[in-house]
């Protein structure tokens, strides 16, 4: 199972106005992961052994079962449920009752698909730091986006070393872009709440009558949900 990296998606992405072009590229990637975890990945071995070992978080196993394949999804669940008896195996006193208790807590967030998607994402990191060190166009349509989720800020910001002799060119851009789109949300919040003054009822809304939940996305990213 693997992803090739888009960058054709992280144009038309950037040139939306969504709050977080990688919050959208994120859906699409995992939107494939998913149709790959009910289709053919679930005879390869590599994807067996990673389901076995991680399992699906909850979100996922939902995304999983909500679709029609339901075989597939009972096959990897009958795989992660094999390896997951070693769990309780090895209690042989109180004190490794705690050590399981904590091993089975972590187990339930451990997810395949996060995993998968996430190595994905992390590739996306680096290309966006990439095409801003060698194309310039690449930097005018950075320039101009509305930024990014706090999240995928972090990351981009954490990847940022694959700009190379740009790198720290980059992280100022980033900051400014970042800062510019703040004060934009800042501007359209305090028009949605000025909306709610009377002598204001009857001027239009304009773009803040959705400041509220792009707020929303900007701080904790669009998991299409
Ligand atoms: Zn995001
Ligand atoms: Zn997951």
């Amino acid at each position: 199972m693997g992803y090739h990296i888009d960058t054709g998606l992280i144009l038309e992405k950037l040139k939306e106005s969504s709050e977080c072009p990688l919050c959208e590229i994120k859906k699409i990637v995992e939107e494939q992961f998913l149709h790959e975890f009910l289709n053919d990945a679930v005879m390869e071995d590599n994807t067996r052994i990673r389901v076995g070992k991680k399992g699906f978080c909850e979100r996922h196993f939902n995304m999983l079962f909500e679709r029609p394949n339901k075989l597939s999804v009972a096959l990897q669940l009958g795989t992660r449920l094999e390896k997951i008896e070693d769990l309780f195996s090895h209690i042989t006193s109180v004190g490794t009752a705690k050590k399981t208790a904590e091993n089975i807590e972590k187990s339930l967030s451990t997810c395949a698909v996060c995993d998968f998607v996430e190595e994905s994402m992390v590739k996306y990191y680096k290309t966006i730091a990439q095409m801003f060190s060698r194309e310039p166009e690449f930097y005018k349509l950075l320039i101009s986006s509305k930024g990014f989720c706090m999240h995928h800020y972090a990351e981009l910001l954490k990847y940022s070393k694959s700009a190379g002799f740009m790198a720290k060119h980059y992280v100022d851009l980033l900051s400014e872009v970042e800062q510019r789109n703040i004060k934009r949300l800042q501007k359209e919040l305090k028009e949605f709440c000025d909306k709610h003054d009377y002598r204001n009822a009857m001027k239009p809304l304009g773009s803040a009558e959705t400041a509220l939940p792009r707020t929303g996305v900007k701080f904790y990213g669009d998991n299409g949900k």
